[in-house]
């Protein structure tokens, strides 16, 4: 039988009492940055659950401070959920239910529940007390609710500079759970929004707008990050207090990845300080640098698939993520020979002039498949790992009077090794073996097989060699007196070169392409036809195996 988690066991017993007819789930970022690999966890979630039991799920911004947002990041999020293979039912924001809003915060204060304050911010955090200590009642706090109204509706008006009042929540000053302690429900805000202009000068606080925005929605199972679990006694205050539809709000462990940070904050920092190249740079843990960088929406899914939900934190070894890239791409990804180190190599016994074309298979798990032309022909290059002077026993790859396989054609033989004035290898003079053709030819078999370009065909190439973008394992884990930036990894980008077969570029999988024995890469797009860029997805292998 199949193992629910503990949002499927809520979801599926709400379901068998009768509480809903169907479930309706959101995703609500607020358009302050671009998806991470932590939104692709909450992305997964909502829609996966909404998709396995039938419902829907609504895209919710959650634009309700104009100062730091966007119409660039609406943009990317809808972008970066479209290319995850997911689909909202409607594409929604706070903003919409603005009038409600601000309908249901005059109901307050008629109620006499909620009242303006004219403390400073500093008074008002002052006045919340400790977790040990009770708040004090700001003087302002029994206003009559005429006198409440006329100044909320100047505050709407625009007759109050930034923070000269507020409005709050009238509750209790002494409340065990520090959110009752009067919290705000509206700060002043003299901005234009992305999409209400200047309507408003008054914005509603998070706590104020998500669980209403939800009952709106008829959210019935409203998923979101362990650290709101203090907020949920508020959140079901102003639903039932309002007497609106009951949401519910469930809290799971957020993603944290070894290497990794995922806070937005501090990602617009890297940004705006040029420490990386952009949103979108291949180190960088968001969706559209992840996508650069090669990763597929199919190994995040079978990431998140795999981690799984929890209740506790937990940071997951970056190189799950990794495996899942390489699991997805060893099964779907073209194969294409590139060599990165060279050491040329002259076949002396090859007529002048003459090439050869070998059908090779894009990708060997479809034996009946596609196939690309590889060229061969007297002068090729093979990578300098593959050739070693005084090799031990067990190397198998090419040596001095020693023979190997070059991927796809024939068997060649080193009888001469060239060298610079440093004693560098620079060419090594072979012979092939005419009868080894690998369609043609008899079957004779060497030990080792190594990969080569003919050099009158070969492409050069920019390769983007990436590694992990900090050094610290645990990012959460920076010391008191260190800057997270301190721990950025000076060798995270080495670019090189490299010589391809010139199949590679007429490529159009749309995916990344293994180098043979080498690695999975990904064409770039700051590519030109003269100077083509890869970046490097991910290692072809790694000792790491999931648990
Ligand atoms: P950040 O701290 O990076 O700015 P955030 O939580 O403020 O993230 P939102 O845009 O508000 O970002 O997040 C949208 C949704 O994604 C929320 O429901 C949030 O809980 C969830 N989310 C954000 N980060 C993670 C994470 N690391 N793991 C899982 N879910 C996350
Ligand atoms: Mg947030």
């Amino acid at each position: 039988m199949e193992k629910l988690n503990f949002l499927e066991e809520i979801i599926e017993s709400d379901l068998a009492e009768g509480k809903y007819e169907s479930i309706m789930t959101r995703f609500p970022p607020e358009p302050n940055g671009y998806l991470h690999l932590g939104h692709a966890k909450s992305i997964c979630l909502n829609f996966g659950l909404a998709q396995k039991y039938g419902g829907k799920t609504n895209l919710r911004y959650d634009d309700t401070n104009p100062v730091k947002e966007d119409v660039e990041y609406v943009d990317s999020i809808k972008e970066d959920i479209k290319w995850l293979g997911f689909h909202w039912d409607k594409e929604l924001y706070a903003s919409d239910y603005f009038d409600q809003l601000y309908e249901w915060a005059e109901l307050l204060i008629t109620k006499g529940l909620a009242y303006v304050d004219d403390q400073t911010q500093e008074e008002i955090s002052k006045g919340r007390g400790t977790i040990d200590k009770p708040g004090v009642e700001s003087p302002y706090r029994n206003r009559s609710v005429e006198e409440n109204l006329k100044l909320f509706r100047e505050m709407k008006a625009g007759k109050y500079a930034d923070g000269e009042k507020v409005l709050r929540a009238k509750i209790d000053m002494a409340h065990p759970n520090m959110m009752f302690r009067d919290p705000l429900l509206y700060r002043i805000k003299h901005a234009s929004h992305h999409r209400t202009g200047d309507k408003w000068c008054i914005y509603p606080m998070y706590d104020y707008t998500h669980g209403q925005c939800d009952s709106i929605e008829h959210i019935t199972h409203s998923i979101c990050t362990l650290e709101f679990d203090v907020h949920r006694p508020l959140y079901d205050w102003f639903i039932k207090t309002l007497d609106i539809f009951p949401s519910h709000q469930y809290e799971f462990a957020r993603l944290n990845l070894t290497y990794t940070l995922m806070s937005k904050r501090k990602l617009l920092e890297l940004v705006q300080k040029g420490l990386v190249s952009g949103w979108d740079d291949p180190r960088m843990p968001t969706l559209c640098g992840v996508r650069r960088r090669g990763y597929t929406a199919e190994a995040l899914k079978m990431f998140c698939e795999k981690i799984g939900v929890s209740k506790r934190d937990q940071l997951i070894d970056l190189q799950l993520l990794e495996w899942c890239v390489r699991q997805d791409l060893n099964a779907r990804s073209n194969r294409y020979m590139v060599v990165q180190d060279p050491i040329k190599v002259t076949i002396t016994n090859w007529e002048p002039g003459k090439v050869e074309y070998f059908d090779c298979p894009l990708n060997p798990a479809e034996p009946e498949g596609k196939t690309r032309k590889v060229p061969f022909s007297g002068e090729i290059l093979i990578d300098r790992a593959d050739f070693m002077e005084d090799a031990p026993k067990k190397f198998f790859r090419l040596k001095p009077d020693g023979e190997v396989r070059l991927k796809y054609t024939y068997i060649i033989k080193c009888n001469e090794v060239i060298k610079d004035e440093n004693g560098r290898v620079v060419e090594l003079k072979c012979t092939y073996d005419p009868t080894t053709h690998p369609q043609t030819g008899e079957w004779r078999s060497v030990k080792g097989t190594i990969h080569w370009v003919s050099t009158a065909h070969m492409k050069t190439l920019e390769l983007r060699n990436y590694d992990r973008l900090f050094t610290l394992a645990d990012m959460s884990q920076v010391p008191e007196d260190r800057d997270y930036k301190d721990f950025l990894n000076p060798d995270s980008l080495i670019v090189t070169e490299g010589y391809a077969e010139p199949a590679l570029l007429e490529d159009n999988s749309g995916i990344a392409v293994q180098f043979e024995r080498t690695g999975y890469y990904v064409m770039d797009k700051d590519s030109t036809p003269e100077k083509p860029v890869f970046n490097k997805t991910t290692a072809l292998k790694d000792s790491y195996k999931p648990e």
